[in-house]
């Protein structure tokens, strides 16, 4: 992480009309830090702890509703509950996720175009938007966990 990604970030927050507040600043600094790594709504407290122990749960869970809202984290429903990330910077993408360690890869590319093409000629329905996820084990998990 850099000071400039952390400045984007508190701007970006400015401009969406958000306050600044020292757990708000915490966060986004624990997300950078945490690069592609997804973390759940525990795992950023025991980080915004180690930065600030005066900063309770509850206030950590409502910002990351916050942020979330205001599309400066993503949340993604894990097999193991809810996580989240920054939000890309990358438009349309989907993230390959190791269900070992967390860590987010996107796809090079979105496969959706042919299933797009069979939706709208094949059914009676038109779709506008899609989320797909693709989970499994990285790189190092496998090698970790043979
Ligand atoms: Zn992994
Ligand atoms: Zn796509």
């Amino acid at each position: 992480m850099n000071d400039k990604q952390l400045t984007k970030l508190l701007h970006a927050m400015k401009e969406k009309g958000l306050k600044f507040t020292p757990a708000r600043e915490i966060m986004l600094k624990i997300f950078l830090q945490a690069d592609d790594k997804l973390l759940s709504a525990a795992d950023t407290f025991d980080l915004v702890r180690k930065e600030n122990a005066k900063i309770n749960f509850s206030t950590v869970y409502r910002n990351l509703d916050t942020l979330v809202t205001n599309q400066l984290i993503e949340k993604i429903t894990c097999h193991d509950g809810i996580r989240y990330k920054l939000i890309s910077q990358k438009q349309h993408h989907h993230l390959m996720i190791c269900t070992h360690c967390h860590k987010t890869e996107p796809l090079p590319f979105c496969p959706y175009g042919e299933l797009e093409a069979f939706i709208k000629n094949g059914t009676d329905f038109l779709p506008t938007n899609h989320h797909v996820e693709i989970y499994g084990y990285c790189k190092n998990c496998r090698q970790e966990l043979k």
